[in-house]
Protein backbone atom coordinates (compact mmCIF):
# COMPACT_ATOMS: atom_id res chain seq x y z
CA UNK A 1 0.00 0.00 0.00
CA UNK A 2 2.52 2.35 1.01
CA UNK A 3 3.66 4.32 -1.91
CA UNK A 4 6.18 7.18 -0.36
CA UNK A 5 8.90 7.81 1.88
CA UNK A 6 8.89 11.10 4.52
CA UNK A 7 11.85 12.28 5.25
CA UNK A 8 12.18 14.17 8.84
CA UNK A 9 15.10 16.69 9.00
CA UNK A 10 14.38 18.72 12.14
CA UNK A 11 17.17 20.63 12.86
CA UNK A 12 17.79 22.22 9.66
CA UNK A 13 14.73 24.20 9.83
CA UNK A 14 15.83 26.36 12.66
CA UNK A 15 18.88 27.49 11.07
CA UNK A 16 17.46 31.11 9.34
CA UNK A 17 18.78 32.46 6.04
CA UNK A 18 21.20 29.28 5.33
CA UNK A 19 17.88 27.14 5.96
CA UNK A 20 17.29 26.81 1.93
CA UNK A 21 20.88 25.99 1.08
CA UNK A 22 20.83 23.27 3.88
CA UNK A 23 17.71 21.98 3.10
CA UNK A 24 19.16 21.91 -1.16
CA UNK A 25 22.11 20.43 -0.39
CA UNK A 26 20.40 17.49 1.45
CA UNK A 27 17.71 16.36 -1.31
CA UNK A 28 21.48 16.59 -3.92
CA UNK A 29 22.43 13.92 -1.78
CA UNK A 30 19.55 12.00 -1.60
CA UNK A 31 19.45 11.94 -4.91
CA UNK A 32 23.01 11.26 -5.89
CA UNK A 33 22.47 8.15 -2.95
CA UNK A 34 20.07 7.22 -5.09
CA UNK A 35 20.34 7.33 -8.62
CA UNK A 36 21.44 4.12 -9.58
CA UNK A 37 18.63 2.07 -8.11
CA UNK A 38 15.59 3.77 -10.21
CA UNK A 39 13.38 6.17 -11.18
CA UNK A 40 12.90 8.07 -7.89
CA UNK A 41 11.68 12.34 -7.39
CA UNK A 42 12.24 13.47 -3.82
CA UNK A 43 11.35 17.24 -2.73
CA UNK A 44 10.73 19.62 -0.43
CA UNK A 45 7.16 19.98 0.96
CA UNK A 46 6.30 22.00 4.24
CA UNK A 47 9.54 21.04 6.35
CA UNK A 48 9.87 17.76 4.97
CA UNK A 49 11.35 15.92 2.04
CA UNK A 50 9.19 13.29 0.43
CA UNK A 51 10.76 10.64 -2.00
CA UNK A 52 8.70 9.52 -4.69
CA UNK A 53 9.30 6.57 -7.37
CA UNK A 54 7.75 7.86 -10.70
CA UNK A 55 5.74 4.48 -11.80
CA UNK A 56 4.89 3.50 -8.15
CA UNK A 57 7.59 0.80 -8.10
CA UNK A 58 8.63 1.92 -4.66
CA UNK A 59 11.86 -0.70 -3.44
CA UNK A 60 12.27 0.23 0.71
CA UNK A 61 14.21 -2.28 1.12
CA UNK A 62 16.97 -0.89 -1.24
CA UNK A 63 15.51 2.69 -1.03
CA UNK A 64 15.89 3.56 3.05
CA UNK A 65 19.11 1.88 3.86
CA UNK A 66 20.26 4.35 1.11
CA UNK A 67 18.99 7.49 2.65
CA UNK A 68 19.23 6.14 6.95
CA UNK A 69 22.91 6.92 7.07
CA UNK A 70 22.82 10.76 5.42
CA UNK A 71 23.55 13.26 8.11
CA UNK A 72 21.37 15.11 8.75
CA UNK A 73 18.18 12.28 8.34
CA UNK A 74 16.40 12.42 11.79
CA UNK A 75 14.01 9.60 10.67
CA UNK A 76 12.01 8.48 7.43
CA UNK A 77 8.99 6.96 8.02
CA UNK A 78 7.52 4.60 4.48
CA UNK A 79 3.82 5.95 4.03
CA UNK A 80 1.45 6.32 1.64
CA UNK A 81 0.05 10.04 -0.01
CA UNK A 82 -3.18 10.26 -0.50
CA UNK A 83 -4.18 12.98 -3.30
CA UNK A 84 -8.08 12.80 -2.78
CA UNK A 85 -8.52 15.12 0.54
CA UNK A 86 -11.19 14.21 1.57
CA UNK A 87 -12.17 12.66 4.78
CA UNK A 88 -13.73 9.67 3.61
CA UNK A 89 -10.93 8.99 1.59
CA UNK A 90 -8.63 9.37 4.52
CA UNK A 91 -11.08 7.06 6.92
CA UNK A 92 -11.10 4.01 4.42
CA UNK A 93 -7.24 4.57 3.28
CA UNK A 94 -6.33 4.53 7.09
CA UNK A 95 -8.79 1.36 8.12
CA UNK A 96 -6.63 -0.79 4.70
CA UNK A 97 -3.42 0.54 6.06
CA UNK A 98 -3.85 -0.24 10.00
CA UNK A 99 -5.63 -4.09 8.75
CA UNK A 100 -1.64 -4.54 7.12
CA UNK A 101 -0.29 -3.49 10.22
CA UNK A 102 -1.70 -5.91 12.72
CA UNK A 103 0.42 -8.66 13.38
CA UNK A 104 -0.90 -9.83 16.74
CA UNK A 105 -4.25 -10.09 18.46
CA UNK A 106 -5.11 -7.49 21.71
CA UNK A 107 -3.17 -3.97 19.94
CA UNK A 108 -3.42 -1.08 21.18
CA UNK A 109 -3.74 2.37 18.54
CA UNK A 110 -4.16 5.92 18.64
CA UNK A 111 -4.20 8.51 15.57
CA UNK A 112 -2.22 11.61 15.59
CA UNK A 113 -3.17 14.52 13.15
CA UNK A 114 -1.05 17.21 11.94
CA UNK A 115 -2.61 19.80 9.82
CA UNK A 116 -0.39 22.45 8.37
CA UNK A 117 -3.67 22.96 5.37
CA UNK A 118 -5.61 24.99 7.08
CA UNK A 119 -8.56 25.15 4.55
CA UNK A 120 -9.07 21.14 4.84
CA UNK A 121 -12.61 21.84 6.97
CA UNK A 122 -12.10 19.62 10.36
CA UNK A 123 -9.46 20.17 12.77
CA UNK A 124 -6.27 17.74 13.99
CA UNK A 125 -8.53 16.62 17.02
CA UNK A 126 -11.42 16.27 14.79
CA UNK A 127 -9.47 14.00 12.16
CA UNK A 128 -7.62 11.89 15.03
CA UNK A 129 -11.77 10.76 16.27
CA UNK A 130 -13.08 10.46 13.34
CA UNK A 131 -10.57 8.13 11.60
CA UNK A 132 -9.55 6.65 15.42
CA UNK A 133 -13.77 5.87 15.49
CA UNK A 134 -13.71 4.49 11.75
CA UNK A 135 -11.18 2.26 12.68
CA UNK A 136 -12.34 0.95 16.13
CA UNK A 137 -15.71 0.12 14.53
CA UNK A 138 -14.43 -1.55 11.67
CA UNK A 139 -11.69 -3.87 13.17
CA UNK A 140 -12.25 -6.25 16.00
CA UNK A 141 -9.46 -6.28 18.57
CA UNK A 142 -8.27 -3.06 18.57
CA UNK A 143 -8.56 -0.57 21.46
CA UNK A 144 -7.20 2.73 22.22
CA UNK A 145 -4.15 3.61 24.23
CA UNK A 146 -3.50 7.70 23.88
CA UNK A 147 -0.76 7.35 26.24
CA UNK A 148 1.21 4.06 25.51
CA UNK A 149 -0.17 2.37 22.28
CA UNK A 150 1.37 -0.32 20.67
CA UNK A 151 0.92 1.60 16.93
CA UNK A 152 0.42 5.55 16.48
CA UNK A 153 -1.22 6.02 13.12
CA UNK A 154 0.23 9.70 12.38
CA UNK A 155 -2.24 11.36 9.19
CA UNK A 156 -0.85 14.64 8.44
CA UNK A 157 -2.87 17.08 6.20
CA UNK A 158 -0.23 18.80 4.20
CA UNK A 159 -0.46 19.77 0.12
CA UNK A 160 -1.61 15.59 -0.30
CA UNK A 161 -2.33 13.69 2.71
CA UNK A 162 0.14 11.29 4.47
CA UNK A 163 -0.17 8.28 6.34
CA UNK A 164 2.23 6.60 8.26
CA UNK A 165 3.15 4.75 11.60
CA UNK A 166 6.46 3.65 11.18
CA UNK A 167 9.71 6.16 12.31
CA UNK A 168 12.92 4.34 11.44
CA UNK A 169 15.79 6.52 13.27
CA UNK A 170 18.45 8.17 11.55
CA UNK A 171 21.73 10.06 13.11
CA UNK A 172 20.58 13.65 12.68
CA UNK A 173 23.01 16.03 12.25
CA UNK A 174 23.37 18.22 9.69
CA UNK A 175 24.16 17.45 5.78
CA UNK A 176 27.95 16.82 5.07
CA UNK A 177 29.32 20.47 3.53
CA UNK A 178 26.71 22.70 5.24
CA UNK A 179 29.84 23.06 7.96
CA UNK A 180 32.88 23.74 5.67
CA UNK A 181 35.74 21.03 5.73
CA UNK A 182 38.16 19.40 8.44
CA UNK A 183 41.52 17.15 8.45
CA UNK A 184 41.06 14.31 10.79
CA UNK A 185 43.97 12.45 11.61
CA UNK A 186 43.34 8.78 11.65
CA UNK A 187 45.25 5.85 13.07
CA UNK A 188 43.92 2.83 12.82
CA UNK A 189 42.43 2.65 16.37
CA UNK A 190 38.81 2.48 17.95
CA UNK A 191 39.14 6.48 18.81
CA UNK A 192 40.08 8.43 15.75
CA UNK A 193 37.40 7.08 13.09
CA UNK A 194 34.67 7.46 16.07
CA UNK A 195 35.67 10.87 16.05
CA UNK A 196 35.66 11.68 12.61
CA UNK A 197 32.47 9.96 12.19
CA UNK A 198 31.30 12.93 14.91
CA UNK A 199 32.88 15.29 12.92
CA UNK A 200 30.96 14.68 9.40
CA UNK A 201 27.78 14.06 11.44
CA UNK A 202 27.76 18.03 12.17
CA UNK A 203 28.11 18.77 8.38
CA UNK A 204 31.78 18.59 8.44
CA UNK A 205 33.46 17.61 4.91
CA UNK A 206 36.33 15.55 5.61
CA UNK A 207 40.23 14.72 4.65
CA UNK A 208 41.70 11.72 6.72
CA UNK A 209 45.44 11.55 7.23
CA UNK A 210 47.54 8.77 8.53
CA UNK A 211 50.81 8.72 9.09
CA UNK A 212 52.53 5.40 8.14
CA UNK A 213 56.09 4.13 9.85
CA UNK A 214 56.86 1.38 7.56
CA UNK A 215 58.81 -0.55 7.99
CA UNK A 216 57.86 -0.57 11.73
CA UNK A 217 53.92 -0.79 11.09
CA UNK A 218 52.75 -3.12 8.88
CA UNK A 219 50.95 -2.91 5.14
CA UNK A 220 48.48 -4.45 6.80
CA UNK A 221 48.32 -1.38 9.58
CA UNK A 222 47.87 0.45 6.71
CA UNK A 223 45.13 -1.25 5.00
CA UNK A 224 43.27 -1.56 7.93
CA UNK A 225 42.91 2.34 7.59
CA UNK A 226 42.09 2.34 4.31
CA UNK A 227 39.28 -0.21 5.11
CA UNK A 228 38.17 2.12 8.11
CA UNK A 229 37.91 5.38 5.61
CA UNK A 230 35.67 2.93 3.18
CA UNK A 231 33.71 2.10 5.77
CA UNK A 232 32.80 5.87 6.92
CA UNK A 233 32.68 6.94 3.55
CA UNK A 234 29.19 4.85 3.49
CA UNK A 235 28.06 7.76 5.64
CA UNK A 236 30.00 10.39 5.05
CA UNK A 237 30.46 9.80 0.88
CA UNK A 238 34.27 9.74 -0.84
CA UNK A 239 36.72 11.60 0.65
CA UNK A 240 40.72 11.91 0.59
CA UNK A 241 42.83 9.30 2.65
CA UNK A 242 46.47 11.50 2.40
CA UNK A 243 49.09 8.72 3.92
CA UNK A 244 52.16 10.10 5.06
CA UNK A 245 55.56 8.43 5.13
CA UNK A 246 56.82 9.27 8.38
CA UNK A 247 59.44 7.09 9.84
CA UNK A 248 62.41 9.63 8.92
CA UNK A 249 60.58 11.86 11.31
CA UNK A 250 60.56 9.55 13.84
CA UNK A 251 63.85 7.96 13.89
CA UNK A 252 64.69 11.82 14.46
CA UNK A 253 62.87 12.32 16.89
CA UNK A 254 63.81 8.89 18.49
CA UNK A 255 67.38 10.03 18.29
CA UNK A 256 67.15 13.38 19.50
CA UNK A 257 64.35 13.79 22.44
CA UNK A 258 64.29 12.23 25.56
CA UNK A 259 62.12 8.73 25.71
CA UNK A 260 60.00 9.70 27.78
CA UNK A 261 58.90 12.90 25.94
CA UNK A 262 58.83 10.96 22.52
CA UNK A 263 55.35 10.63 22.49
CA UNK A 264 54.49 14.56 23.03
CA UNK A 265 57.04 15.30 20.02
CA UNK A 266 55.63 12.94 17.74
CA UNK A 267 52.33 14.26 18.53
CA UNK A 268 53.20 17.77 17.65
CA UNK A 269 55.31 16.53 14.44
CA UNK A 270 51.90 14.80 13.44
CA UNK A 271 49.82 18.13 13.74
CA UNK A 272 52.64 20.16 11.70
CA UNK A 273 52.41 17.74 9.07
CA UNK A 274 48.39 17.50 9.43
CA UNK A 275 47.88 21.47 9.14
CA UNK A 276 49.78 21.46 5.85
CA UNK A 277 47.93 18.91 4.15
CA UNK A 278 44.95 20.82 5.83
CA UNK A 279 45.84 24.17 4.00
CA UNK A 280 46.35 22.46 0.67
CA UNK A 281 43.05 21.24 0.94
CA UNK A 282 40.93 23.40 2.39
CA UNK A 283 39.91 22.53 5.64
CA UNK A 284 39.51 25.14 8.45
CA UNK A 285 40.26 22.75 11.43
CA UNK A 286 41.78 19.96 12.49
CA UNK A 287 40.12 16.64 14.36
CA UNK A 288 41.81 13.97 16.43
CA UNK A 289 40.40 11.34 18.52
CA UNK A 290 41.82 12.34 21.90
CA UNK A 291 39.89 11.51 24.67
CA UNK A 292 40.44 13.45 27.90
CA UNK A 293 42.70 11.51 30.37
CA UNK A 294 42.72 7.94 28.68
CA UNK A 295 46.84 7.36 28.15
CA UNK A 296 49.56 9.61 29.09
CA UNK A 297 49.67 11.71 25.97
CA UNK A 298 45.73 12.70 26.96
CA UNK A 299 46.35 14.49 30.03
CA UNK A 300 45.30 18.12 29.98
CA UNK A 301 48.89 19.08 30.35
CA UNK A 302 50.07 16.75 27.95
CA UNK A 303 47.40 18.14 25.12
CA UNK A 304 48.66 21.63 26.04
CA UNK A 305 52.03 20.90 25.40
CA UNK A 306 51.17 19.26 21.86
CA UNK A 307 48.67 21.76 20.86
CA UNK A 308 51.45 24.54 21.37
CA UNK A 309 52.82 23.08 18.44
CA UNK A 310 53.07 26.03 15.60
CA UNK A 311 49.00 24.93 14.45
CA UNK A 312 47.63 27.99 13.38
CA UNK A 313 44.11 25.94 12.78
CA UNK A 314 41.53 25.15 15.69
CA UNK A 315 42.07 21.59 16.95
CA UNK A 316 38.83 19.76 17.28
CA UNK A 317 38.70 16.51 19.53
CA UNK A 318 34.89 15.25 19.62
CA UNK A 319 35.37 12.15 22.09
CA UNK A 320 36.58 15.00 24.81
CA UNK A 321 33.85 14.24 27.23
CA UNK A 322 33.37 10.18 26.28
CA UNK A 323 34.09 7.50 28.31
CA UNK A 324 36.21 4.47 26.60
CA UNK A 325 32.76 2.43 26.88
CA UNK A 326 30.49 5.11 24.94
CA UNK A 327 33.42 5.04 22.02
CA UNK A 328 33.44 1.82 22.18
CA UNK A 329 29.71 1.67 21.41
CA UNK A 330 29.55 4.08 18.99
CA UNK A 331 32.14 2.40 16.90
CA UNK A 332 30.42 -0.88 16.96
CA UNK A 333 27.10 1.32 16.08
CA UNK A 334 28.73 2.55 13.16
CA UNK A 335 30.49 -0.91 11.94
CA UNK A 336 34.20 0.50 12.93
CA UNK A 337 35.21 -1.40 15.92
CA UNK A 338 35.50 -4.73 14.03
CA UNK A 339 38.06 -3.27 11.72
CA UNK A 340 39.59 -1.07 14.63
CA UNK A 341 40.32 -4.01 16.58
CA UNK A 342 42.35 -6.53 14.30
CA UNK A 343 45.75 -7.11 15.81
CA UNK A 344 48.47 -4.30 13.45
CA UNK A 345 50.29 -1.74 15.07
CA UNK A 346 50.02 1.44 14.36
CA UNK A 347 53.48 3.65 14.57
CA UNK A 348 52.85 5.16 17.82
CA UNK A 349 52.26 1.72 19.70
CA UNK A 350 56.25 1.12 18.52
CA UNK A 351 57.40 3.69 19.64
CA UNK A 352 55.89 4.48 22.91
CA UNK A 353 57.96 4.32 25.64
CA UNK A 354 57.79 2.64 28.90
CA UNK A 355 57.40 5.34 31.05
CA UNK A 356 55.92 8.36 29.00
CA UNK A 357 56.02 11.97 30.81
CA UNK A 358 52.45 12.54 32.69
CA UNK A 359 52.50 15.95 32.73
CA UNK A 360 55.12 17.48 30.39
CA UNK A 361 55.65 21.38 30.74
CA UNK A 362 55.42 23.00 27.64
CA UNK A 363 57.95 25.45 28.21
CA UNK A 364 60.58 22.48 28.30
CA UNK A 365 58.94 20.79 25.22
CA UNK A 366 59.76 24.00 23.28
CA UNK A 367 63.00 24.83 24.21
CA UNK A 368 63.94 21.16 22.61
CA UNK A 369 62.29 21.56 19.67
CA UNK A 370 63.98 24.22 18.78
CA UNK A 371 67.31 22.75 19.04
CA UNK A 372 65.66 20.43 16.39
CA UNK A 373 66.70 21.66 13.19
CA UNK A 374 65.81 19.37 10.64
CA UNK A 375 62.76 18.67 11.87
CA UNK A 376 60.96 21.20 9.17
CA UNK A 377 62.82 19.78 6.49
CA UNK A 378 61.75 15.98 7.27
CA UNK A 379 58.09 17.17 8.17
CA UNK A 380 58.31 18.89 4.54
CA UNK A 381 59.66 16.15 2.68
CA UNK A 382 57.11 13.61 4.37
CA UNK A 383 54.32 15.62 3.62
CA UNK A 384 55.78 16.28 0.07
CA UNK A 385 56.10 12.34 -0.77
CA UNK A 386 52.43 11.86 0.70
CA UNK A 387 49.91 9.59 -1.62
CA UNK A 388 46.49 10.50 -1.70
CA UNK A 389 43.64 7.88 -2.32
P1 LIG B 1 43.11 6.01 18.36
O1 LIG B 1 42.21 4.94 18.92
O2 LIG B 1 42.41 6.96 17.45
O3 LIG B 1 44.38 5.45 17.79
P2 LIG B 1 44.30 6.36 20.89
O4 LIG B 1 43.37 6.38 22.03
O5 LIG B 1 45.02 5.12 20.55
O6 LIG B 1 43.53 6.90 19.62
P3 LIG B 1 46.73 7.77 20.48
O7 LIG B 1 47.26 6.61 19.76
O8 LIG B 1 47.55 8.44 21.52
O9 LIG B 1 45.34 7.52 21.17
O10 LIG B 1 46.37 8.86 19.39
C1 LIG B 1 45.66 10.00 19.69
C2 LIG B 1 45.23 10.64 18.38
O11 LIG B 1 46.37 11.00 17.60
C3 LIG B 1 44.49 9.67 17.49
O12 LIG B 1 43.12 9.61 17.84
C4 LIG B 1 44.69 10.26 16.13
O13 LIG B 1 43.84 11.36 15.92
C5 LIG B 1 46.12 10.77 16.24
N1 LIG B 1 47.06 9.73 15.72
C6 LIG B 1 47.79 8.87 16.42
N2 LIG B 1 48.52 8.07 15.62
C7 LIG B 1 48.26 8.45 14.35
C8 LIG B 1 48.69 8.01 13.04
N3 LIG B 1 49.56 7.04 12.87
N4 LIG B 1 48.18 8.65 11.97
C9 LIG B 1 47.29 9.67 12.12
N5 LIG B 1 46.85 10.11 13.30
C10 LIG B 1 47.31 9.51 14.41
MG1 LIG C 1 46.07 4.70 18.73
Amino acid sequence: MENILLVKYGEIAMRGKNRYLVENRLIRIIIKNLDDIGEYKVYKEQGRLLIKHLENKFDYDEVIPKVINIFGVIAVCPGIEIMDKNIETIRTTALEYMKNQLNRKNITFKVETKRSDKQFPMSSREISADVGGFILNNIDGLTVDVHNPDITLFVEIRNSVYIYSKLIKGFGGLPIGASGKAAVLMSGGIDSPVAAFLTAKRGIEIEAVYFDSPPHTSERAKQKVIDLTEKLSSYTGKFNLHIVPFTEVQLYLYDNVPPEKITIFLKRAMLKSAEKIALENGCMALVTGDSIGQVASQTMQAINAINSAAVELTVLRPLCGFDKQEIVDLAKKIGTFEISIRPYEDCCTIFVPKHPETKPKKSIIEKIESKLIKLDELINEACKNKKTL
